[in-house]
Formats: C-alpha cells, sequence, structure tokens
C-alpha cells in the first residue's frame, strides 16, 4: 500500500466510471451509472465509487503517517507496511510498529525492553 498504488487505484476507477457512463447514459457525470436500471451495473458503479472514496481515505491517512522507523524492525513505517503489515499503536507509550514486528515480540519493546526478558529458570543452576 503506497501513495502511487492508490492514486493509480483513484484514476483506474474514475475512468472506468467514466467509460461506463458515456457508453451507456451518454452522459460524463461519473455517476450516472448509478441511476441505470440494470442492477448489476449499479453494483458495478457502487463498488468502483467505494473503491475512489477508501482509496483516497488510505491515501489520506498515509500522508498523515509520521516519517519514523519502526523500533522493531528499524524500516521505515510506512513504506514497509506491504512487507510487515499495517500499523499498531501500543496503547501504553502510543508507539506505532508493524503489526508483524509487534505480533512477533508478542509485547511492546519500548514498554518492556529485552533484556528483562531473562529465562528465569536458568537462575537456579547458579547457586553453588
Ligand atoms: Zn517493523
Ligand atoms: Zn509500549
Amino acid at each position: 500500500m503506497n501513495k502511487k498504488n492508490l492514486f493509480i487505484s483513484i484514476i483506474t476507477a474514475f475512468i472506468v466510471l467514466e467509460i461506463l457512463s458515456i457508453s451507456i447514459m451518454d452522459s460524463i457525470t461519473p455517476w450516472a451509472i448509478l441511476h441505470y436500471h440494470s442492477i448489476g451495473l449499479k453494483i458495478i458503479g457502487w463498488y468502483l465509487i467505494a473503491q475512489i472514496g477508501l482509496s483516497f481515505l488510505a491515501m489520506i491517512f498515509i500522508s498523515a503517517l509520521p516519517d519514523r522507523p519502526c523500533p522493531i524492525c528499524n524500516h521505515d513505517l510506512k513504506a514497509f507496511i506491504p512487507v510487515y503489515g499495517s500499523l499498531v499503536i501500543c496503547p501504553r507509550c502510543r508507539s506505532m510498529f508493524h503489526k508483524n514486528c509487534f505480533k512477533s515480540k508478542l509485547r511492546c519493546p519500548i514498554c518492556y525492553p529485552e533484556d528483562e526478558e531473562k529465562p528465569d529458570v536458568l537462575l537456579d543452576f547458579r547457586r553453588d
């Protein structure tokens, strides 16, 4: 999911709507297809409009995200969403991570730093 792909999907959906409207409804208004009596075409029309709307929202969401690296994998949060999954926010420290990175750690590495995770079973063997 990146800005360029979202932009292409908006344009594609818009062009398809436009072509359908011009060829079937003889109208340059892209949503004219929604007034057509065929339920199939209405569904396609609504689907394309939903695609435009959702892509647009996703674009705004992506633009609003900060350019920060993920504290777990150290890759850019936005750029690596296709690789490491969507973003999750730790409810305690409000840090952002990739979903898959966060899952692999089981808990937030900022609230619970690595060195606190000592395997306590081994400690008993040290007494001699
Ligand atoms: Zn990550
Ligand atoms: Zn946290």
